[in-house]
């Protein structure tokens, strides 16, 4: 699956009459650009480089803004605070115990929809599944 680019989010989102300033537009960017699935206040950290100005507030707004338009995914990953990822195409999460670290696993499990639907009946829309462990460096750690 070819991951979307700024310009057509930006462009699908004026559609819908949603207006992006300079700040919205490098928060999109930012997400965009990295697959370290940053926290709210990482995104900050990084766009008060360019934009001194933006506030905790704005990167909430937009985060909020692009998740309900799905161009955005929340993950929880458990005791750890909530990150975001760019790529809201379905894949899966492998999450670090010992450094909170968020690595892609990109799989095709949709089977699991049909086993769920044969099991209880549902018409399955969406699953969720984060699998914890810990990564290679800290296992050189420890
Ligand atoms: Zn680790
Ligand atoms: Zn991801």
């Amino acid at each position: 699956m070819e991951s979307k680019d700024a310009i057509a989010i930006l462009k699908s989102l004026k559609d819908k009459g949603i207006r992006f300033t300079p700040q919205r537009q490098a928060i999109l960017e930012y997400l965009l650009d990295t697959n370290s699935h940053p926290t709210a206040e990482e995104i900050y950290r990084q766009v008060k480089e360019r934009f001194p100005g933006v506030s905790l507030g704005t990167i909430y707004n937009t985060l909020n803004m692009l998740k309900e338009n799905n161009f955005l995914l929340e993950l929880d990953c458990g005791e750890m605070s909530t990150r975001f990822d760019g790529n809201a195409e379905n894949h899966y999460h492998v999450v670090c115990r010992n450094c909170g670290k968020v690595v892609d696993f990109h799989t095709d499990l949709l089977q699991l929809d049909a086993l769920a639907t044969e099991h209880t009946g549902f018409a399955i829309e969406t699953h969720r599944l984060v699998f914890y462990g810990v990564c290679g460096p800290c296992r050189e750690i420890h």
